[in-house]
């Protein structure tokens, strides 16, 4: 199993053990199992408000994340800590 590594606190640990986002097939950045350039993120509210900060996504995606794709995407987040 390869090692990935949080974008906030750049922990490493196996795939499954992060959510794992990228652009989904609307070009929307989400929580996403398809295939593309992805980001893993800790499931925590440490790691999702600093991997929210700016530059971060776009930093491990290679791709600009608007405002309110980051918006709905940290709330999608939030949502899954409950
Ligand atoms: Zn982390």
């Amino acid at each position: 199993m390869p090692e990935r590594t949080c974008i906030a606190c750049k922990r490493k640990s196996d795939q499954g053990f992060f959510w794992r986002v990228a652009r989904d097939l609307e070009g929307r950045v989400a929580l996403w199992k398809g295939l593309g350039r992805s980001a893993y993120i800790c499931p925590s509210a440490d790691c999702l408000e600093k991997a929210m900060g700016k530059g971060r996504l776009e930093r491990a995606l290679k791709c600009p994340v608007g405002e309110e794709n980051r918006r709905i995407l940290r709330e999608e987040l939030i949502c899954k800590l409950r």
